[in-house]
């Protein structure tokens, strides 16, 4: 298999070579422009950048009537990044270009109750399956990262009071990682994932939420084009309460927690009690479509709720867009529930322009985001 190594990068070559992995300058001018640097230090970091085969130089044969710029290119060869999407059932792994494209990608049963050293070890073991099936040979690993379902310490990579994952509180996910690749590690909340990587799928758009509707609720928040991650938990809204006329204790301790009724798995909960079996919370979407009542009923339900708690965060935040994705987004009533309650309660001002709209970057926004934050770690 491909070997392990950091990348041999010092100074402002890490911000030369993030300009052209990122699509943002592709020729020694405009990373001039877009760095600051004169021209000729930038000649010089993207010469040794080249010598060290970190980058290519395009269409570089001379053309009549002036010379033709040349395209500057991350190489093939620069590196690889495995990505995992970690959820409490499956889990999608990526192999990634340095620049994020996805060269393989697959998704597995997972079972995220088994506790976090039996789960990150199998992912580990999946991460170097995936690479010596799907690596270019030669080509090395240059930094690994995974998206966790529930609330991680940006400053430690450590899992921090989560739901539904007994045995992860407190884990420090990173460290375990790390002694594993001795890599740059990235760990970071699933929902954040999704939302760097959605907002891709949103020129234009400066502010955004991103809300994952799948087993648990999560939300991303992206705040003039960069992830708002706060101390770590910016746009938790899983334990904000609710009102209803039942009352139920939420996994976290306190009582109606948004999760306790909105979640899949507060779905597929109610759906038992009215005598609805499921495997998991995605097949929610599929008795909905089949127009069951109950599910489509608890779906509305839900999207209400959900509605609710956002009307706060819109006139708060007042954000370009809200992406709903997750596997319980395709449940039609979801969005429309969530739209309609939006609608209603929000300032004018802050709905004029609003887009509540389903994710556009698809199963693999937390691979994508997950790529880009890592390039960011590994430059
Ligand atoms: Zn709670």
């Amino acid at each position: 298999m491909s070997g392990k190594e950091r990348l041999p990068v010092t100074g402002a070559q890490g911000d030369l070579l993030r300009l052209v992995a990122t699509g943002q300058a592709e020729s020694r001018a405009e990373l001039a422009r877009l760095s600051g640097l004169a021209a000729s230090s930038v000649s010089l970091r993207v010469e040794e950048l080249r010598d060290a085969g970190l980058l290519v130089e395009e269409g570089s044969g001379t053309s009549r009537g002036g010379r033709r710029p040349r395209r500057l290119r991350l190489s093939p060869s620069a590196g690889v990044l495995t990505v995992a999407d970690l959820g409490a059932h499956h889990v999608r792994l990526g192999l990634l270009d340095l620049s994020g494209t996805p060269l393989a990608v697959q998704e597995r049963e997972a079972d995220i109750t088994a506790g976090p050293e039996a789960v990150l070890d199998w992912l580990a073991d999946a991460f170097d399956d995936l690479l010596e099936t799907h690596a270019p040979p030669g080509v090395p690993l240059r930094g690994v990262g995974t998206g966790i379902p529930g609330p991680v310490d940006p400053a430690t990579g450590r899992v921090v009071g989560p739901s539904r994952m007994p045995g992860w509180n407190n884990f420090p996910v990173a460290d375990h990682l790390r002694a594993r690749y001795d890599l740059p590690v990235l760990v970071e909340n699933d929902a954040n994932l999704m939302a760097v990587g959605e907002a891709r799928s949103w020129p234009g758009a400066d502010n955004l939420m991103v809300l994952k509707a799948g087993t648990g609720i999560g939300c991303g928040v992206v705040v003039n084009g960069r992830l708002h991650r706060g101390r770590g938990a910016a746009g938790d809204i899983s334990h904000v309460r609710v009102r209803t006329d039942s009352s139920i204790v939420c996994a976290c301790g306190h009582r109606d927690c948004l999760e306790a009724y909105a979640s899949g798995a507060a779905l597929q909960a109610a759906l038992a009690e009215a005598g609805i079996t499921i495997e998991r919370p995605a097949d929610i979407v599929g008795l909905v479509d089949d127009a069951v009542p109950e599910a489509t009923s608890l779906v509305r339900t839900a999207g209400r709720m959900i509605g609710e708690v956002l009307t706060v965060l819109v006139n708060f935040f007042n954000p370009d867009v809200i992406a709903v994705g997750g596997s319980l987004a395709a449940a039609e009533p979801l969005i429309a529930s969530i739209r309609a309650a939006v609608y209603e309660r929000c300032l004018p001002l802050a709905t004029r322009e609003l887009e509540i709209a389903p994710a556009r970057a698809g199963q693999d926004a937390a691979l994508l985001g997950g790529g880009a934050l890592l390039l960011d770690a590994v430059l």
